[in-house]
């Protein structure tokens, strides 16, 4: 049967359930024996190459032509007439391997998986499921749709963002009010939808049979190597050696500005990310990295060819495949991405680069993606590519930190000495800022799930966040800001849309510092580890990729305090450089 299957995913993109089925169909007829068992996923690993790159290509053509209404057409189609069909047949296969009772050889993982698959899977799940993302849809248009007033024109609230680079202070503050006032007037509207998410959640961990919504979730995130309890330890480590730290920077922040204490619009303008700092306090001109893409390419490439010569032939692979769609233009959708073509083995990245150095810094990550699926996509099955995202996090934030240290142009890289440096040190700052903010949104939804009662009630919510974000923001005055302050688990999205979705970048973080840290005294025996890491994909547990890449897969204050003062210290160093 299989020797009619195609070998281009060309030739599956239009497919109709009929195409599909008679191969599964031969799948799930076959007997499973140990010795029929490595055919049947290789097999299975063909079609499901075929159909994922074939996914990937028309989800690509819709963000590379957002005008293209033949190519949206043929995305939804898929996911129409084939997904549906795709699901059962994938669940049929997981459950006859179950069944089967066979253990194939480094299969453990992909099988620990399905397990806690089929353990909560349940039909009357289905429909809540489908309501959920209802519900995500009324969020995204509730926040999509906020506007307000700026300089006499009603402006969309994307648009107020680079206020928060004006060098006028008074200005600064008025867009801060003018954006946060947006998020308090939509307030009603979130709360009513705040109550639905609960009860959708509360109702699918009890079909599952599960009495609160937090075990539910942490199997459904394929959660296996750390608990509640371990989030709760990370943190108190954030508080204890993280906080004290961002307070330090920030007083030298305020002291560059010549103010007494920072106030949140010396940070950033965005009401989603109020913990950032995106002002220049250094009152210099704004990083010019590149003037056209074709410089942006090489120079990466260069910087790349530092790190490790393979991976820097594996960008140029990129280029000389077209691989990169990294320009801004009209029609092209606003996002940034890695996505892998399955069949071709080759990785594809997307984003709108416009001349500023976040985009240096967003090609760096992604392409840290990149060198995970090309490291990766030589494990035999696909259930083995498939790594799990606390891991593919530490792929691409190493890879921001390993490039680092190749920014100025004497390495090929992007900019003078003193502006190389200046880069890397908002980075670094950048890293610290995160952890407090991650852990106040991570803490809060573990109170929510465990007071579900108590949480319907937005008073009760706010008090909460309020609670939690004394306890890590620091360095700020919000005096007077009580209101905008309290609210601020309105304005995170993933809190409503992804829950517990968070603290993977937060434990990444720390895994990706250690990786860097070891990189300073063996650079390349460091960046041979990273490798090794990613070529393991997703057959080993979360603490064995960390433990390869040179990294312990950590919570506690003492591995944390560590890069913390590596870091501290990095700032203080490059910052005499300027
Ligand atoms: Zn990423």
């Amino acid at each position: 049967m299989f020797e009619t299957l195609p070998t281009s995913a060309f030739a599956v993109m239009d497919w109709k359930a009929n195409d599909i089925q008679p191969y599964f169909d031969d799948l799930v007829n076959r007997p499973l024996s140990t010795a029929t068992i490595d055919q049947f996923l290789k097999d299975w690993t063909l079609l499901g190459e075929l159909v994922t790159e074939a996914f990937s290509r028309l989800s690509v053509a819709t963000t590379q032509n957002t005008a293209d209404e033949e190519s949206k057409k043929r995305y939804l189609s898929f996911i129409e007439n084939l997904f549906p069909v795709l699901q059962m047949a994938e669940q049929k296969l997981k459950e006859k391997l179950l069944e089967s009772k066979l253990e194939p050889k480094g299969f453990e993982i992909p099988l620990r998986n399905m397990r806690v698959e089929a353990e909560i899977f349940r039909e009357a799940n289905i429909p809540l499921t489908v309501e959920e993302s209802k519900l995500r849809v009324n969020f995204d248009e509730i926040v999509g749709g906020l506007k307000l007033q700026w300089k006499g024109q009603t402006i969309p609230l994307t648009e107020i963002l680079v206020e928060g680079q004006n060098p006028n202070r008074s200005e600064r503050e008025q867009a801060w009010h003018a954006a946060h006032q947006t998020f308090i007037d939509a307030r009603p509207a979130i709360n009513e939808l705040w109550n639905k998410f609960l009860d959708v959640r509360v109702q699918m961990a009890q079909n599952a049979g599960f009495e609160s919504y937090i075990p539910y979730r942490w199997k459904s995130l394929g959660r296996f190597d750390y608990t509640p309890e371990n989030c709760a330890q990370f943190h108190d480590a954030i508080e204890k050696v993280v906080v004290p730290a961002v307070e330090r920077i920030l007083k030298r922040k305020a002291k560059e500005l010549g103010v007494e204490v920072l106030r949140p619009w010396d940070l950033n303008c965005d009401p989603t990310h109020n913990q950032t700092i995106t002002f220049d306090t250094s009152g210099k001109p704004a990083l010019k990295p590149y003037q056209t893409i074709e410089e942006m390419e090489s120079r990466s490439a260069a910087i790349f060819k530092q790190v490790d010569p393979v991976l820097g032939e594996y960008f140029e692979t990129m280029r000389r495949e077209q691989l990169l769609d990294l320009g801004s233009r009209l029609n092209k959708a606003n996002t940034g991405y890695c996505t892998t073509y399955q069949v071709v083995k080759r990785p594809f990245i997307f984003m709108n680069a416009v001349g500023i150095h976040d985009n240096v810094q967003t090609l760096l990550h992604e392409a840290g993606h990149a060198f995970h699926a090309f490291e990766s996509v030589n494990q035999p099955y696909f259930q083995l590519r498939d790594y799990p995202i606390e891991f593919a996090e530490v792929a691409s934030m190493s890879m921001e930190l390993l490039a680092g240290r190749y920014l100025s142009s004497k390495f090929g890289g992007y900019y003078s000495d003193a502006d190389a440096a200046r880069a890397f040190v908002q980075h670094l700052e950048g890293m610290l800022t995160f952890w407090p903010y991650m852990a106040v949104v991570d803490s809060f939804q573990l109170w929510v799930y465990s007071n579900v009662d108590d949480a319907r009630d937005p008073a009760k919510c706010d008090a909460k966040w309020l609670e939690l974000w004394r306890r890590f923001i620091k360095g700020v005055d919000w005096s007077g800001l009580e209101e905008i302050e309290k609210t601020g688990w309105h304005r995170k999205l993933h809190i409503h849309q992804i829950p517990f979705y968070y603290v993977e970048y937060g434990l990444a973080q720390l895994g990706s510092a250690q990786v860097w840290a070891k990189s300073l005294n063996d650079p390349s025996g460091a960046v041979a580890n990273y490798r090794k890491a990613l070529a393991l994909g997703g057959s080993v547990t979360l603490p064995e990729l960390y433990a390869t890449a040179g990294a312990k897969f950590a919570f506690d204050a003492e591995t944390l305090g560590g890069v913390v003062s590596l870091i501290e210290k990095t700032i203080t160093d490059l910052s005499a450089v300027n």
